[in-house]
């Protein structure tokens, strides 16, 4: 992974440092190496969200570094939440003006954070709204990062799940995905496991095993599957007509049979377009095959497409013959469906009422 050099013309985001840039920072400003410490530990541990908080600094210091660094980014615009009280959509306003959707799910226990990547997506999925549109550009890692602190202090509780499942397709923002995925796994920064963390893509097949090998299979893999057969998928998952689904599935038979990795299938059910019985046990094929788990989602409507969602028999029924055929499934109940932050809702710039 690269390192940025700091130097002292460019106000950094320090959000964005790994503990060797935080480093090169302090010395920058002829601090002692034990302040990197004590700011990661601010930042990721305890997420602070300006200098004045942090108390271990004397004042001069805090202006110090206020000089030459920022915390935050990202701005709070507002958090509309479901009927349910488990789904927090946190609309966020980047420097640049954007508006970015980051999703809290608070389910079993456990405070989920589904993170975007990209202002926008450039693989523009037909069914997901984040690919409607124009594309603005890639997060830096400390924006994405910056969700995942913003919402453990908005909430005051610490984020015990990360998944990269928001607007952006995570592995065509890589140096960023990874560098985020560094910090939130590292002792000095967040701290949290590789299986509490998952990235989720549409399918971009030299990316994955660049992915797999560079984060040593630590992170969890879920791939947009949504179709077993080629046109359909072609139709759903535009990026399917470059990297063909016979080639995905070998590069994933690769990394089931020879790193052992597990693998997840994201399903989004399309009512007449990919939720037949001949679907199901394609899927129950390719998934037999990879030892994958399926995760079923039934379509979240959006404005621009009029695709229905299947009634609850028809989801009953191709959960059903795939289990018949021993795939392990599960069913994402819409969470977040009357705030449009459920899978495929996500989208850039969304009109405030
Ligand atoms: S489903 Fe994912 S990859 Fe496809 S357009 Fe939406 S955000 Fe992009």
């Amino acid at each position: 992974m690269e390192n940025k050099k700091i130097t002292p013309a460019s106000k950094v985001h320090l959000r964005s440092l790994n503990l060797q840039e935080l480093d090169q920072f302090v010395q920058m400003l002829g601090l002692p190496q034990y302040r990197a410490l004590q700011l990661a530990d601010w930042l990721h541990k305890k997420c602070v969200m300006d200098f004045s908080e942090m108390t271990n600094f004397s004042k001069p210091l805090r202006m110090v570094l206020a000089e030459h660094a920022d915390t935050n980014r990202l701005e709070l615009v507002e958090v509309p939440e479901s009927k349910n009280h488990e789904s927090l959509k946190y609309l966020l306003k980047t420097p640049d003006g954007h508006i970015l959707e980051s999703v809290l799910i608070a389910q079993q226990g456990r405070q989920t954070v589904c993170v975007s990547t990209q202002l926008g997506c450039r693989i523009r999925c037909s069914f997901c709204a984040s690919g409607k549109g124009k594309f603005g550009r890639n997060l830096t890692a400390g924006e994405i990062v910056e969700q995942v602190s913003f919402i453990g202090r908005h909430q005051k509780k610490p984020v015990t799940n990360v998944v990269f499942m928001g607007m952006g397709e995570p592995l065509d923002n890589y140096e960023a995905t990874m560098k985020a995925i560094e910090i939130l796994t590292a002792d000095w920064g967040f701290e949290l496991g590789g299986r509490r963390i998952t990235v989720s893509t549409s399918g971009i097949t030299p990316m994955i095993e660049r992915f797999v090998s560079d984060s040593r299979g630590r992170v969890r893999l879920s791939i947009s599957l949504h179709s077993s057969n080629q046109e359909t998928r072609s139709q759903l998952v535009p990026i399917n007509k470059k990297y063909r689904l016979d080639e995905l599935i070998q590069t994933l038979e690769k990394i089931h049979r020879v790193l052992k990795r597990e693998i997840t299938f994201e399903y989004t059910l399309i009512a007449g377009i990919n939720d037949s019985s001949d679907e199901a046990r394609g899927v129950a094929r390719i998934a037999s095959r990879l030892g994958a788990k399926v995760n079923l989602i039934p379509y979240n409507p959006i404005r621009e497409m009029d695709y229905q969602t299947p009634n609850p028999k028809q989801v009953e029924s191709f959960r059903k013959l795939l289990e018949a055929k021993h795939v392990y499934v599960t069913l994402r109940q819409t969470a977040g469906r009357d705030i449009d932050a459920a899978c495929g809702q996500l989208r850039l710039d969304r009109e405030l009422l």
